[in-house]
């Protein structure tokens, strides 16, 4: 997929680890090891190609292959929460459960607070966008209504 930021890209390994910051040797050792236990093999990204590595603590056990041809590439990754599958109860009018068991005429919730309301397992793609959609609008006009007539 094309990344949403460019990467990071140098002509050796050495200088990729300059460029990201990365202790040189350290970094270049790394690779230098990987790339010698990758084993041969037909590569073949469609499948489960068998194409390992062996004698690293952690082994790739497919489409392992050597990080030899420059260009090389770095992006940086960070983490981030999907679903949490935890925060606020709400009923069907996106109004907030208390800790009473009660419902609380004046807090309502959507998005991402609310989703393990609606994913009790698993995922669908789109549907942390869509949760937050239409309990975002169920919220709001909720809170409006509250709002004008209380
Ligand atoms: C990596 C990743 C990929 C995803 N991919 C998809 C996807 O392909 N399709 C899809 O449908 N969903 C996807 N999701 C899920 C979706 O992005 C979320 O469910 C959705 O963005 C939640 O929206 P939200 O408005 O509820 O919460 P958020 O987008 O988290 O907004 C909450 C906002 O509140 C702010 N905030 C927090 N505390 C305070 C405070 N005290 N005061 C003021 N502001 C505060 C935060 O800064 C934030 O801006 C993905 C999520 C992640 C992390």
């Amino acid at each position: 997929m094309p990344p949403v930021f460019p990467a990071v890209t140098a002509n050796s390994i050495q200088e990729l680890a300059e460029k990201v910051g990365l202790d040189v040797e350290a970094f270049t050792q790394t690779i230098d090891e990987y790339n010698a236990a990758v084993q041969p093999g037909n590569f073949d990204h469609t499948e489960l190609d068998q194409v390992h590595t062996k004698g690293l603590e952690v082994n790739k056990t497919n489409w392992a292959r050597r990080i030899d041809t420059p260009p090389f590439y770095a992006y940086s990754l960070k983490p981030g929460i999907t679903f949490t599958y935890l925060g606020v109860e709400v009923n069907k009018n996106a109004q907030m459960r208390m800790s009473d068991g009660k419902l609380a005429k004046n807090l309502f919730a959507a998005g991402e607070i609310m989703a393990g309301n609606v994913l009790g397992q698993g995922y669908l793609a789109g549907i942390g966008m869509t949760i937050g959609n239409v309990f975002g609008r169920i919220a709001g006009s909720e809170a409006a209504d509250y709002a004008i007539n209380n």
